[in-house]
C-alpha cells in the first residue's frame, strides 16, 4: 500500500510519497510560492532525475494536480494511476478542543478545521484547501487529518489553562494547545522504544529544535506540559518568532511605534526570534558562521536561544519531579552537536554527562549521555511523515 503525506503550508505544499511494505520514501517534492508570482514545482522520485516544473499555483486545488501529474508522469512518475495512492494523509495545524487523535476526513471534520481558521490562520485554511483539492482529484480515495495539536491535548488543566478570566476558555477554549505534536509524540515514544526506558522510568523531555522550536515533557509518551500555547507563538525562541514576552511589550510597540495588533504579531511570528535579536538571519547554520567571525549579535541570539532551552528543561524536570531522558530532534536538535554540548553543559545539576564521541555521530537514533550519567540524553531524528503516514494506513486499512 503507498500513502501520500501533505503538508500544506499557506504558500507551499510539501508531499511524500511512502511505500508502507518497506516504509520507504518512492517520490518527495515542494510546491513553492502558490498563489504568488513564480510558482515552483520541485519533484524528486528514487532511481529518477529531479523535475522541476515552473507552473502557474493560483491555489492549492492546482498544486495538487500538479503533484498528482509528476507522480503519474511516465518520464518521472512513480505510479500508473492515482488510483495506486491507497489512502492521503494530512498534516492539520488546529482541531481546537475537538480532536486529539487522527480522523479519517468527513464533512463535519471538515466544519472543525473550517472553525479553527482563526485559531491557525495561515495553515487551516491551506490544510482544508489540500483536503478539498485530494478529494476532486481522487474521489473515494480516503483523507486522513493528523492535527499538529493532537500530541498536546491531555495535558492536564493546570498545564494548558492560561490564568486570563475563565468566561475565556469557556467562550472561545483559549488555553495551550501545542503544536508539532507528531514530532513529540514520535520522537518521545521512539526514545522509550530505543532506550528500553523500563515502566514507571519514562518520564521524556523532547526538545525539537529547528526553525520553528518547541519542548515538551511527557511521561510514558502522553504530554504533560509543552512550550506553544494557543498558537506556535509562545515558548523556546524560535528562527523569527519570539517565544515568551511579556504581553505588555505589544502595547508598548503599539504605542510608541503607532503599530496595530496585527501588524506587532506579524513582527512576533516573522521577525523576531534569532533574526530579530541578531539581525544577521534565522537560520542556525548562517548565526555559526557569523558568531565564529565575532559577531556579537550572532553569539547573543545564539546564547540566549540556548538558555531559554536551559530553562524550559529545568522548569519540566520540576514538573515531572525528575526526567529520566532528554532527545534532541529536527535540524538542530539532530545536527548540531556544539548546541547540545552547551545546553547539556547548564544541566550538571541533574547529573548528566555527554559522551563527546557519541555527541559527534549523526543521521540516526544515538545516546549520547555517558553510562554514568543519572539522565539518558539520546538525538532522536524526527520522522513526522512517516509518522502521519502509518497514522494514515491504521485508520483506512
Ligand atoms: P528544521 O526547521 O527542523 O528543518 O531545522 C532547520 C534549522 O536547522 C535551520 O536553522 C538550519 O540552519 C539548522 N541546522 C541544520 N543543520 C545544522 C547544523 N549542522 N548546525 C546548526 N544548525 C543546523
Amino acid at each position: 500500500m503507498k500513502v501520500l503525506v501533505l503538508n500544506c503550508g499557506s504558500s507551499s505544499l510539501k508531499y511524500q510519497f511512502i511505500d508502507m511494505e518497506t516504509e520507504e520514501v518512492i517520490a518527495k517534492g515542494l510546491c513553492e510560492r502558490i498563489n504568488i508570482d513564480g510558482s515552483l514545482l520541485t519533484h524528486k522520485a528514487v532511481g529518477k532525475e529531479d523535475f522541476v516544473l515552473e507552473h502557474a499555483m493560483p491555489n492549492h486545488t492546482v498544486a495538487v494536480k500538479l503533484v498528482m501529474d509528476a507522480l503519474t508522469d511516465k518520464e518521472h512518475g512513480v505510479i500508473a494511476d492515482v488510483s495506486e495512492i491507497a489512502a492521503v494523509g494530512h498534516r492539520v495545524l488546529h482541531a481546537g478542543t475537538v480532536y486529539s487523535d487522527p480522523v479519517i476526513v468527513t464533512e463535519d471534520v471538515k466544519k472543525v478545521i473550517r472553525d479553527c481558521f482563526d485559531l491557525g490562520p495561515l495553515h487551516n485554511p491551506a490544510n482544508l484547501m489540500g483536503i478539498e483539492a485530494c478529494e476532486e482529484a481522487m474521489p473515494g480515495t480516503p483523507n486522513v487529518a493528523v492535527f499538529d495539536t493532537g500530541f498536546g491535548m491531555v495535558m492536564p488543566p493546570k498545564a494548558h489553562m492560561y490564568a486570563i478570566p475563565y468566561e475565556y476558555y469557556e467562550k472561545y477554549s483559549i488555553r495551550r494547545y501545542g503544536f508539532h505534536g507528531t514530532s513529540h509524540k514520535f520522537v518521545s515514544a521512539e526514545t522509550i522504544r530505543f532506550g528500553e526506558l523500563p515502566e514507571g522510568h519514562r518520564k521524556v523531555i523532547v526538545c525539537h529544535l529547528g526553525n520553528g522550536s518547541s519542548i515538551s515533557a511527557s511521561i510514558d509518551g502522553k504530554c504533560v506540559d509543552t512550550s506553544m500555547g494557543l498558537t506556535p507563538l509562545e515558548g523556546l525562541i524560535m528562527g523569527t518568532r519570539s517565544g515568551d514576552i511579556d504581553p505588555a511589550v505589544v502595547q508598548f510597540i503599539a504605542n510608541h511605534e503607532n503599530k496595530s495588533i496585527d501588524e506587532i504579531l506579524n513582527l512576533l511570528n516573522k521577525k523576531s526570534g534569532v533574526l530579530g535579536l541578531s539581525g544577521v538571519s534565522s537560520d542556525f547554520r548562517d548565526l555559526d558562521k557569523a558568531e565564529a567571525e565575532g559577531n556579537e549579535r550572532a553569539k547573543l541570539a545564539n546564547d540566549a536561544f540556548k538558555y531559554r532551552v536551559i530553562k524550559y528543561i529545568g522548569a519540566y524536570a520540576a514538573a515531572m519531579n525528575g526526567v529520566d531522558a532528554i532527545a534532541f530532534t529536527a535540524g538542530v536538535g539532530e545536527n548540531s552537536a556544539s548546541t547540545r554540548k552547551a545546553i547539556c553543559e547548564n544541566l550538571e545539576y541533574l547529573g548528566i554527562k555527554i559522551d563527546d564521541a557519541a555527541n559527534k555521530e549523526r543521521g540516526k537514533n544515538m545516546l549520547i549521555s555517558t553510562p554514568d550519567s543519572k539522565v539518558k540524553v539520546f538525538v532522536i531524528p524526527t520522522n513526522e511523515e512517516l509518522a502521519i503516514a502509518k497514522d494514515t494506513l491504521a485508520l483506512v486499512k
